[in-house]
């Protein structure tokens, strides 16, 4: 796995980014996107801007395929499906068991 020169990479630029930043000025270095995971069909990535002119800064966010959750609406998510998960696993054990 390739790993980013730590010169290429803004200060702004948080450890889970992935992108390679510094081979487009402007635009390209205010965004940031870690590595993908994909649950079924969906890619799930996080992403967050920073303007390196005013440090104005939005996300992070969880993106889970075309929907942009914040971090507190992606914890809700997850909350919300634990619990299905639970009352799921009630009615059937977990394989295995
Ligand atoms: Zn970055």
């Amino acid at each position: 796995m390739d790993t980013v020169p730590p010169s290429d990479r803004p200060g702004t630029c948080p450890t889970w980014c992935t992108l390679t930043h510094g081979r487009h000025r402007g635009e390209d270095d205010t965004v940031h996107v870690s590595g993908s995971l994909v649950v079924r069909h969906t890619v799930l990535r996080l992403c967050m801007t920073v303007d390196p002119g005013t440090g104005a800064q939005e996300g992070p966010f969880v993106l889970v395929g075309a929907e942009e959750l914040t971090l507190h609406e992606a914890e809700a998510l997850i909350d919300a499906l634990t619990q299905l998960v639970d009352r799921g696993a009630e009615v059937s054990p977990p394989a295995g068991a």
